[in-house]
């Protein structure tokens, strides 16, 4: 066990700190108010090898690990939730999926160019019918002439409107049930594939989210990836690497809250004295810190030890589920600390309370995510 970061990962965490000061904090509200997807600052995270930063270096990616790439998801998010979780979708969804299950040709296609932020990717497991029992899609891909017809629509896609590359989990085999669902690529552009509704969110504003919809949709049997009838069994498995994304998410906006509300508390006087005097706050600002390490440790832990090639269902959903319900709290009592401060859009902590919502939400909600685990213990 060693708890301390190495020098690079220090310099990292300052690197995207320094980034996301300088080119994020000064439109974080502008982009939550017009709901303004961030695409050149993506392109420049894609420059700097945030946008593939777990992928091999032969591959275009930065040859990192998840507690790198867990640095980098909190440094974005402490600034701008939408950008954290614009980049998690992309990396360890999207374009993890393609590099663990793709083929040679599929790998070499599409990840140098994901890697680079040159091309934004999405990934589409959800439907209207089928959230948090994601195995009950409806969306249907049938053999026809020796290639693939896709039919149905997926929704809350993050990047919808904004990606180059989608992978979307079809029914191929209804008898199947699990067993029958695949995951193929699409490409922006191919005919019967396009982005449907984007959705007026409470946080997060400047991500995009929404529908894509298959209308006949097209594709040469080289863009189904992985195995046939594999494609659930391959998202559970790029979730593990998801849920420590959202992990990040949550504790970066957790840190981007507190580190607000325990500033405020050494200026706001009330009765003579900084309101960081009286116990009453000392005690809040005690339990967000002591939530957000522990939230931060459990995620190291799940992120090392996918490093090392473990499967980390339990310790992924744990990170997630605490991670994510922590954040609320902290969120909540930031803007507590405020007072009614806290409830005016001068100051971060409204959008880091309406944000950190999702946390509990996306890539299984908190009560899925305490069913993984409860599988998980009576297995053990
Ligand atoms: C902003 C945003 C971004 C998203 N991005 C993506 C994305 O990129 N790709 C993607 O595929 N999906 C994405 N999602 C979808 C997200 O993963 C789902 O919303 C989530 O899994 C829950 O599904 P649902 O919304 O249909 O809720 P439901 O499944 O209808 O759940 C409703 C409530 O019932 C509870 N519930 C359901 N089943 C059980 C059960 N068995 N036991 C106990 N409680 C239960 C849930 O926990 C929840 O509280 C996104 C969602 C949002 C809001």
């Amino acid at each position: 066990m060693d708890f301390e970061y190495t020098p690079e990962q220090r310099q990292l965490r300052r690197s995207v700190r320094e980034f996301a000061e300088a080119e994020i904090l000064p439109h974080v509200m502008e982009w939550d108010e017009a709901q303004t997807f961030p695409l050149a600052t993506i392109r420049k995270l894609g420059e700097l090898g945030y946008m593939g930063s777990i992928f091999p270096e032969e591959l275009g990616g930065a040859g990192l690990g998840y507690v790198e790439y867990s640095i980098i998801i909190e440094e974005l998010s402490r600034v701008d939730g939408s950008v954290g979780i614009i980049l998690a979708a992309h990396t360890s969804l999207c374009s993890n999926h393609i590099f663990k299950s793709g083929d040679d040709a599929q790998r070499k296609h599409y990840l140098p160019k994901l890697a680079s932020g040159e091309w934004i990717g999405c990934w589409s497991l959800t439907e209207t019918e089928a959230g948090s029992d994601a195995a009950g899609t409806r969306t249907t891909a049938t053999l026809d002439g020796g290639g693939w017809v896709l039919n149905g629509a997926k929704t809350f896609t993050t990047n919808a409107h904004y990606a180059d590359v989608c992978v979307a989990m079809a029914m191929t085999d209804r008898t199947a049930a699990q067993h029958g669902i695949s995951a193929f690529i699409i490409e922006k552009g191919t005919p019967g594939f396009r982005a449907g509704k984007k959705e007026n969110k409470l946080g997060l504003r400047a991500s995009a989210t929404g529908e894509l919809i298959f209308d006949n949709c097209r594709l040469p049997q080289s863009q189904l990836l992985g195995k046939r009838g594999e494609g659930f069994v391959d998202s559970l498995k790029a979730l593990d690497g998801g849920r420590i994304s959202i992990a990040a998410l949550a504790i970066g906006m957790a840190q981007g809250a507190y580190d607000a509300a325990l500033k405020y508390s050494k200026v706001r006087k009330q009765f003579g004295r900084p309101i960081s005097e009286f116990q009453a706050i000392q005690y809040k600002l005690v339990d967000m810190a002591t939530e957000l390490d522990a939230a931060r440790l459990l995620n190291y832990r799940a992120a090392t030890r996918l490093d090392r090639g473990e499967r980390v269902t339990r310790e992924s959903s744990m990170a997630k589920l605490f991670a994510s319900e922590a954040a609320v709290r902290i969120a909540n009592e930031a803007v507590q600390i405020h007072g009614g401060y806290g409830f005016i859009k001068d100051y971060p902590v409204e959008k880091f309370y309406r944000d950190v919502k999702l946390c509990t939400i996306g890539e299984g909600t908190s009560e899925i995510q305490r069913l993984v685990i409860a599988r998980q213990l009576l297995k053990d």
